[in-house]
């Protein structure tokens, strides 16, 4: 028999199947086996077993030896491992490396053990005991304590009495030894806010939906709706039909509090998956996994990737979380990887938000998902107020501080009754946007509507859709002005200045500079929800779906600082963090508040996101988006190529120009754009960046095919060439 195996070695020539000889080597279709390769040895997944060879089977080498005891990868495995391989366009061996932890690769890690002792069963305790000489007071206290708590592990036996006396009851024969595997079990102590609650009616009608629905659900309910507790209720009887599930979460802040509730409510058949974990419990919590020991695999978007068999449901929470699409080589999105996976194993998928991307609702409106509602929120309260602040009208006032009057007056009132506030700054959007501070007035180019960026460095404004350049104002164009703004504040300013305006508060910071360890965020967000602290200042990670009970206010510093992102998702973007951020608040108790400081208080994004009427965006960004051809209403296409040598770099992108030139000359009318360029940044990690940007309104699976095969025909050792898709940032 014939082993076809994909050696795990990324590079494009190989991109193909080796055959070996199967021998006794009892590797089965998905095991991982040891190979020769060439004048090495390599790790190889056996994708088929066959009959048949192109070589004679003398030629062939055989299988040096399988790695695990079960094959690492199933059958639905390697069915969807082709299914991506074939629509990313990627080599089958970075594929399959998807799903394994990569630690596990070349035997990285491997389970661990330990050395147990018990009592030796033949021979009677009283008997050993007497046997003892009268000064061995220590081996005396290792049988007793032997017989009154049973087998104990070593090393607890060592420290407590002492090697000596426990070598020397070996050597007596008075004791076993057994070497037994150990879990490392990640976030330990874990548990609690599963308790099983009576649905709602909204909550009960959105469980019946899913179930009663053969196409994928999108369950759009608004925050505090209960949305987690209908996951949890669908994977319960998911596994009470005795089959799998695997929920997955945006972000590696938000899964410990998501686990917390699962593991109370399902115990150890959940594990858990994220890149937070140390190797060794990464490894076994896969095992869990794999061995059927668990039957819910948590986790961000590579747990979509879980060893499950028998999967009944995918949930995908918050699904328009930018962290679903992978920004590493194969670049997948993980909802279209989640509509294969489910089609394959007959599983169900349900997709939830409080603010659906505009490509999902659009979906659902045309039929394609099924759509379930929930409007309320199970306290019973309205959503929190939101309040406007117009920050021209604060300049005009001479207030040039952070914060609004309204801002101020709230944050007072809160702490006064012992409520909690998050102040929540948009980053993202600081860097670079110029902002006029008296009328509001953004510099954006003049054929994209997109905000251009102030690159310090050459003095110049510059539009990261289409590369226009334009010289950084001196003025305002509108008021004139000279009081234009193009940085911002950070978040250790705003702590320091909230922290003179309100002396006595506590107050905790989170943002990429006091999370960088391991459970960083998970240690801020524990204090904040034990209510060490009274303000929580911080970035995007705030604004994901926490669910702290004592949070009646949000602040939110600059609202428009994304709107003018130069991405055509920026007025999405805006809405989902308003809405998100705004939905931290009045969670429980006391009905919340929050106040929106803005620039442009008019914008008709804002607008919608501050009576949550999110039909109202929908429809506006749909019109816009239709008229001016931007996705759902097309694709866009960009091939990067990057390189260390510029000057490779420069001649690649121009062999690659010269070939898309073809596919755009055979599908002109398709084309809505069509251009290359230097990438907004053009210099990451030391390589340099260029790209060509295409959008493209039909015959687009051909013209993406093409695209494909460019970047992946000019990628060399020296180069790398590659595609994106509607890319979500375009840095
Ligand atoms: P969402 O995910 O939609 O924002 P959650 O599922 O986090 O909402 O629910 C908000 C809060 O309401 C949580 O504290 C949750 O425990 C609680 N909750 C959810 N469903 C119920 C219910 N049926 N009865 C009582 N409390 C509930
Ligand atoms: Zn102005
Ligand atoms: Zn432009």
């Amino acid at each position: 028999m014939i082993a076809k195996v994909i050696v795990d070695i990324a590079t494009s020539e190989l991109d193909k199947i080796f055959d070996y000889k199967l021998g006794y080597s009892g590797a089965t279709k998905g095991s991982r086996v040891i190979v020769p390769f060439g004048r090495f040895k390599t790790e190889g997944f056996v994708i088929d077993i066959s009959d048949f060879s192109d070589y004679p089977e003398d030629k062939l080498k055989p299988i040096i030896r399988v790695v695990d005891d079960v094959p690492a990868l199933t059958e639905d495995n390697l069915r969807l491992a082709e299914y991506i391989k074939n629509k990313y366009h990627s080599s089958m061996a970075s594929v399959l490396r998807l799903f394994l932890p990569s630690e596990m690769r070349k035997g990285k890690v491997r389970s661990k053990t330990a050395n147990y002792i018990s009592l030796n069963a033949e021979i009677e305790v009283g008997e050993m005991l007497s046997s003892l000489k009268k000064g061995a007071d220590k081996q005396r206290a290792v049988l007793e304590f032997l017989k009154g708590n049973g087998k104990t592990k070593q090393s607890e036996l060592n420290e407590a009495f002492s090697p000596s006396a426990v070598t020397a009851l070996k050597n007596k024969g008075y004791l076993i030894v057994s070497e037994e595997k150990i879990l490392r079990t990640p976030y330990k102590n874990l548990s609690g806010g599963g308790q099983r609650v009576k649905l709602t009616s909204e909550q009960e009608s959105a469980v019946n939906s899913v179930k009663n629905s053969d196409k994928p659900t999108l369950i759009k309910g608004v925050t505090g709706s209960g949305k987690t507790e209908v996951y949890l209720q669908l994977i319960e009887s998911v596994i009470d039909s005795g089959k799998t599930a695997i929920m997955l979460v945006p972000e590696i802040s938000l899964t410990p509090q998501t686990f917390s509730r699962l593991r109370s409510r399902f115990g150890d058949k959940c594990a858990i998956l994220h890149s937070g974990l140390s190797a060794g419990e990464k490894f076994d919590e896969w095992w869990r996994l794999r061995s059927g020991e668990a039957v819910i695999a948590i986790g961000a978007r590579s747990a979509i990737f879980a060893p499950l068999e028998n999967l009944g449901i995918i949930i995908i929470d918050e699904e328009h979380d930018q962290s679903y699409e992978s920004e590493t080589s194969p670049r997948y999105v993980t909802e279209e990887i989640a509509l294969e996976r489910a089609k394959l194993s007959g599983a169900k998928l349900v997709l939830g938000s409080a603010t659906p991307k505009v490509e999902s609702y659009l979906k659902a409106v045309n039929g394609e998902y099924n759509l379930a509602e929930m409007k309320e929120r199970v306290n019973g309260k309205p959503l929190p107020e939101i309040i406007i602040a117009d920050m021209r009208e604060e300049v005009k006032r001479g207030n040039i501080s952070p914060f609004s009057v309204a801002l101020k007056t709230e944050l007072k009132n809160t702490l006064d009754s012992g409520n909690q506030a998050i102040i929540f700054l948009n980053r993202r959007g600081y860097s670079q946007k110029v902002i006029c501070r008296e009328c509001g007035y953004v510099a954006k180019c003049l054929s994209c509507d997109v905000a251009l960026h102030y690159h310090k460095a050459e003095d110049v404004l510059k539009c990261h859709f289409c590369g226009s350049q334009y010289h950084m104002l001196t003025a305002c164009p509108e008021c004139g002005s000279v009081s234009i703004n193009y940085s911002g504040t950070g978040t250790q300013k705003v702590v320091s200045e909230l922290q003179a305006l309100f002396p006595s508060a506590k107050i905790l910071r989170m943002d990429n500079d006091t999370t960088q360890n391991k459970e960083g965020h998970f240690k801020i967000l524990k204090e904040f929800s034990e209510k060490k602290a009274d303000i929580l200042v911080g970035t995007q990670m705030v604004a994901k779906g926490h669910d702290f009970p004592s949070v009646t206010l949000v602040g939110i510093l600059d609202a428009d600082m994304s709107l003018y992102f130069s991405d055509y998702r920026s007025g999405e973007r805006t809405f989902q963090l308003v809405t998100q951020v705004a939905g931290r608040s009045g969670r429980a108790g006391d009905s919340g508040k929050v106040v929106l400081q803005t620039y442009s208080p008019k914008n008709p994004v804002l607008q919608s996101s501050v009576s949550y009427d999110y039909e109202n965006f929908f429809k506006r960004e749909c019109m816009v988006r239709k008229a001016s051809y931007f996705p759902p209403f097309s694709h866009i296409l960009r091939l990067m190529v990057e390189s260390e040598e510029e000057d490779l770099a420069i001649s690649t992108l121009k062999s690659a120009f010269e070939r898309a030139r073809e596919v755009y000359s055979e599908y002109q009318p398709s084309f809505i754009y069509f251009d290359k360029m230097k990438s907004p940044v053009k210099k990451i990690k030391n390589k340099y960046r260029f790209q060509i940007l295409a959008r493209i309104k039909d015959n687009y699976q051909e013209i993406e095919n093409e695209f494909y095969k460019i970047a992946n025909g000019l990628t060399s050792r020296k180069v790398l060439c590659y595609l994106e898709v509607n890319p979500s940032s375009t840095s």
